[in-house]
């Protein structure tokens, strides 16, 4: 038979890829991580997962989402045609009490929200500004848009004040300053205090993607809201902050919160908002009694404390820790056929790890991403710390 170009294609680049150790495959769950899962038949702890708070497996978040499934396993429309519930209303509404904004709006997923909002916002003949080292559905957003696209080096003040310069220079028009508040693979904070600053000094409309924030940080007055009241951004100084469900509230979906202006907004304009089927009634269900429990129970506080034993069991052995406070604790190894082994040797103890390799994370920096949960106890982390010496030592060797 001949081999079509589709096939040939396809199978020159899946070569390509497994040449480069840059192959994915996926691994196969019986359970969500709480935080230990049966993961291809074998019981590994889970040091992968973005369920901060353990609230992916707690049995009032799984209870709650079963009686919503009575109201309808789907949503049937979109959210405005017959798919918004009052579940939804509720859900919306408790975002933005815990959020502190006016009012909020579901979204599908991040990505959809990161795409809808910037290009509802912006489009030709305006700017959209990035770090370097902003998620995927940002960058992705900003292209699809059309407004033309600065970007600047991570966390770099500097650096973003002449894009800033720049853009303003070239027209009067608008700008979108786009931010991860903590970023996903190094789980450093970005400086959004000065960020802002700058926004009012050149007329920019900051962003902020509350994806690893969300549930896990915030101020005395709004604890669970994220990185940007950590910060002491108010509505005014933060307008457009965007939050996922599928983290710390370990389930799925995403917000975009702001003045009720904005929402209606984005109600009206948002493709990825108009142009789908609502979120199913359940998942609101479950969504809400999460958040409800992240503001009642002493989750962040349990987080933190594992956190602060995480890192200083793994400094006491001289493991290179980069400058992350949050769950997110990278270990940056640089080459991939390293991340990848010692990956593996860990999984072999019952430890899973997340190996982040190109092109998620720049060239040369493959990192081992682990991440903790108020779920872990410290055995677990004193366990995970043990078995990460020995897969060094024994990569080492190989190497
Ligand atoms: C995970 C993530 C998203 C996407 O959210 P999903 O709900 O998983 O689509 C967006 N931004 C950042 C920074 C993320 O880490």
């Amino acid at each position: 038979m001949v081999v079509s170009s589709l096939q040939h294609f396809l199978n020159t680049c899946l070569a390509e890829r497994r040449a480069q150790q840059l192959y994915r495959q996926h691994k196969l769950l019986d359970t969500a991580p709480a935080p230990v899962a049966v993961v291809d038949g074998r019981e590994l702890v889970t040091f992968s997962s973005n369920d901060y708070l353990g609230l992916a497996t707690h049995p009032e978040v799984i209870a709650a989402q079963q009686r919503g499934a009575e109201l309808g396993a789907g949503a049937t429309a979109s959210h405005l045609v017959n798919g918004h519930f009052h579940i939804h209303q509720q859900l919306q509404d408790k975002i933005a009490e815990i959020t502190g904004r006016e009012a909020a709006l579901l979204f599908g997923s991040g990505y959809m929200a990161n795409v809808g909002v910037i290009n509802a916002l912006v489009g030709r003949g305006d700017f959209v500004v990035q770090d370097k080292l902003n998620h995927a559905s940002l960058i992705d957003g900003g292209r699809i848009s059309g407004a033309q696209y600065l970007r600047f080096a991570h966390s770099d003040l500097t650096a973003l004040e002449t894009q800033l310069q720049r853009a303003r220079k070239k027209n009067d028009g608008k700008i979108l300053l786009a931010v991860d508040g903590v970023y996903s693979m190094d789980g450093d904070i970005a400086p959004l205090a000065p960020m802002a600053e700058l926004c009012q000094k050149y007329d920019a409309w900051l962003m902020v993607d509350e994806a690893h924030g969300f549930g896990v940080m915030g101020s005395d007055a709004f604890p669970c809201a994220g990185s940007a009241a950590a910060a002491g951004l108010d509505q005014e100084a933060a307008p457009i902050v965007m939050g996922t469900l599928g983290k710390a509230a370990g389930n799925g979906g995403a917000f975009v919160a702001g003045s009720r202006a904005l929402i209606d907004y984005l109600t009206q304009f948002a493709r990825t908002y108009i142009y789908t089927t609502g979120m199913p009634p359940a998942v609101a269900a479950g969504c809400r009694r999460a958040l409800e429990l992240m503001q009642e129970l002493p989750l962040r506080q349990r987080l933190q404390q594992r956190i602060d034993y995480f890192r200083q069991r793994a400094a006491e052995r001289g493991l290179p820790l980069e400058n992350s406070t949050s769950a997110i604790q990278p270990l940056l190894l640089g080459c991939e056929k390293r991340v990848l082994s010692v990956s593996e040797l860990l999984q072999q103890s019952g430890y899973l790890v997340g190996a982040i390799r190109p092109p998620t994370v720049p060239a040369g920096t493959a990192r081992l991403r682990i991440t903790l949960s108020a779920a872990h106890s410290e055995t677990q982390i004193d366990g995970l710390l043990n078995a990460l010496a020995t897969a060094l030592e024994s990569a080492e060797a190989a190497v």
